[in-house]
């Protein structure tokens, strides 16, 4: 999924719970299972996961777009939500759960670790799951039902 989907999911567990470590792991664990649902975006991986050469430069423009997404949806929801709950640990904690695992593989694409291996074969466990028997849907298709999703979680914090 994108960052800026996960960050979406992050504020909604931090919104919901009421502590920064349960929200942390909560955050955490939500990342790999909503990467398990198929998205679209397996073809800019090679099978061993390092970044498809054929794909790169529409993955980093990909990836800073998702980021630029994801920032401005925190500010969105910073405007709609109240100081108290934008500035928590837990919401802090939630969110940076959320879109951790992404970080981790996108450093591990720049700074080769054997602990980064690692994390990035769990992490691709869990994203190609499906995907790897069933297929990966459009990545148009994909984009434009996270799209919904993140404008229903704007939606739902604004009333
Ligand atoms: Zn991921």
């Amino acid at each position: 999924m994108t960052t800026t989907t996960h960050t979406a999911i992050g504020t909604l567990v931090g919104t919901a719970v009421g502590n920064p470590l349960l929200g942390f792991i909560l955050g955490l664990s939500s990342h790999y299972l909503v990467d398990m649902i198929p998205h679209g975006d397996m073809f800019m991986r090679e099978p061993d996961n390092l970044v498809n050469k054929i794909t790169e430069k529409l993955a980093h423009v990909f990836v800073i777009t998702d980021i630029a997404l994801g920032l401005t949806l925190l500010t969105v929801l910073g405007y709609f939500l109240p100081n108290e709950i934008t500035r928590s640990p837990v919401y802090i904690a939630s969110i940076f759960g959320s879109i951790l695992p992404d970080l981790m593989v996108g450093i591990n694409d720049l700074v080769k670790t054997a602990l980064g291996r690692k994390h990035t074969q769990v992490h691709f466990f869990f994203h190609d799951f499906f995907c790897r028997k069933h297929g990966d849907p459009k990545l148009r298709y994909a984009l434009a039902a996270q799209a919904l999703f993140v404008l229903g979680v704007i939606y739902y914090f604004s009333i």
